[in-house]
């Protein structure tokens, strides 16, 4: 069993290039997940001079660790914003996501990517009979917005379901081999694309903003926030605005079908297959928000315990849940098109990262987008979601009392422990005799972390960042390393 996901097992990633000069540039994008790479293609054929950068290699992030389904069935988010906002919203959002299907489907077509796209019957289905009524009225609701929708009744091979909603014209892929198929087309087409490059520092300057690495500085006239969770917290307020939730998957040799199911249930399940080489299930669980079940030795046994099956890799996710369930997709301040935002996509980032490439470039060239009032980051959400202002406030302070008070020793094997030098909480991770000792506290807010045993990592239990066991920074929002230097 291999602690990486399916689809970074074999990155088809070719000749990374680092950022080694100073550069100039129109538009900065920072981040090459979905959302970077989305952006960067549909500017591909414009005048404007775009660079992309990413910390790591493009597609690594949570685009890397997704699932991979291109899906407009989205558990009840048609309920949950008829009842927030209107019909209309509603209306609006279902159309949003299935434009983004389709311009997926048309840069497959166009670009003949090959990238195991599949069409695949999808479902939401329940346990729970309290539920039934919820999935029953999602039909409902879904038939009035004219999608051609029908009921399930039955088993999915082992998995019980009591009742299901099922759609047909939905898709799955493998999202590393359509990013990086997205790279290369943007690199021939002229756009510059850096990896291995984190920018740590932005600072405005006159009217340009310089950007900068560690040894290297970007002056550019517009930047792009693709970079999942920002990095920075004023004026945006970012933690009370959102949440973030997390995920454990894995996936096992099994027998392909075209099915794609999701679950209402507590504890959600989400599963597709995957044909390759060889032909995968995969299979996700145990989600819940970052800051809660915080054993990591017990989330992964749990996983692997539910199907009674050893997987062959398993993986864990997080992502971006917004109060309203709409990403937030645009301008980060009123009437100003230099700083931009992509994020906050409530799981379903294939089509929300796909939904932005289309705002964000027709923002970039001056050109209206029907999308754009929908998905504004500055929308003021209904003063009903007080609530949920407080309680995204209160689940950050959580997670950071519980990992500051938590010193749970059943977490954790007898390879790590914990000690306070000159003032400083040192974690410590012993490997075949040697030691590798960080400082436990996120630069991100100060959070103390957890040791994932599993992968090897110190997780952030507030914002998800994560630093390896020598305690380099691989995930944000954290900008900079753990290292502790004796
Ligand atoms: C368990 C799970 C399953 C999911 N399954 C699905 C699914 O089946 N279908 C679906 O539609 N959605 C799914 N999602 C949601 C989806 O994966 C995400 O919403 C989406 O991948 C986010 O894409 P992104 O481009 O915004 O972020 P990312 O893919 O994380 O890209 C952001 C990039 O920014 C880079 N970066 C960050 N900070 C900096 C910096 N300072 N400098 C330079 N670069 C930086 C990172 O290295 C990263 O590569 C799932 C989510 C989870 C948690």
């Amino acid at each position: 069993m291999e602690n990486i996901s399916l689809w970074l097992k074999d990155n088809p990633n070719k000749n990374p290039i680092s950022l080694n000069e100073d550069i100039k540039t129109d538009v900065l994008i920072i981040g090459g997940g979905i959302t970077g790479l989305s952006i960067l293609y549909n500017l591909k054929d414009s005048n404007l001079n775009v660079t992309l950068v990413d910390t790591s290699l493009v597609g690594t992030g949570t685009t890397g660790h997704t699932t991979g389904k291109i899906n407009y069935l989205q558990e009840d988010i048609y309920q949950k914003l008829i009842n927030t906002y209107s019909f209309n919203t509603a209306l609006s959002y279902l159309n949003s996501q299935k434009d983004a299907c389709n311009k997926i489907l048309d840069i497959i077509n166009k670009e003949q990517i090959k990238c195991n796209l599949d069409k695949v019957e999808s479902y939401v289905y329940t346990n729970d009979i309290n539920k039934i009524e919820k999935l029953k009225k999602e039909k409902e609701y879904l038939q009035a917005l004219n999608v051609h929708v029908e009921d399930y009744q039955g088993k999915f091979g082992k998995i019980k379901s009591l009742y299901a909603i099922k759609v047909n014209d939905t898709y799955v892929f493998h999202p590393l081999k359509y990013l990086n198929a997205l790279k290369d087309i943007c690199l021939k087409s002229g756009k510059k694309i850096y990896e291995n490059t984190k920018i740590i520092k932005i600072i405005k300057e006159n009217d340009l903003y310089s950007c900068f690495t560690n040894s290297h500085k970007i002056i550019t006239k517009k930047i792009v926030f693709a970079c999942h969770y920002p990095f920075f917290n004023i004026p945006y307020l970012f933690p009370i605005k959102a949440n973030i939730e997390k995920s454990y998957l894995m996936a096992l040799p099994m027998t392909k079908e075209n099915k794609s199911l999701i679950s209402i249930d507590k504890v959600q399940t989400s599963i597709r297959y995957h044909k390759d080489k060889e032909e995968y299930l995969i299979y996700l669980s145990l989600n819940s928000n970052i800051s809660d079940n915080l054993d990591e030795k017990k989330n992964y046994h749990n996983l692997i315990k539910k199907l009674n099956k050893k997987p062959k890799y398993i993986w864990k996710n997080t992502d971006i849940m917004t109060i309203d369930k709409l990403p937030y997709i645009g301008r980060i301040k009123k009437n100003n098109d230099n700083l931009l935002i992509a994020t906050g996509y409530n799981t379903c980032g294939m089509t929300n990262g796909t939904l932005a490439g289309l705002i964000i470039s027709d923002i970039l060239l001056n050109r209206h987008n029907k999308y754009e009032n929908l998905c504004n980051p500055l929308r003021l959400n209904k003063l009903t979601n007080i609530d949920d202002y407080i309680l995204n406030l209160l689940y950050s302070m959580k997670g950071y009392l519980k990992s500051k008070i938590n010193k749970n020793k059943s977490w954790y094997s007898s390879k790590v422990s914990f000690k306070y030098i000159n003032g400083e909480n040192i974690g410590i991770y012993k490997e075949n005799g040697k030691e590798f000792k960080v400082r436990n506290k996120c630069p991100h807010m100060g959070c103390s972390l957890i040791f994932n045993e599993f992968s090897k990592t110190w997780d952030c239990p507030c914002h998800a960042s994560r630093f390896s066991k020598e305690g380099k920074c691989l995930k944000g929002p954290s900008k900079f390393d753990i290292t502790y230097i004796e």
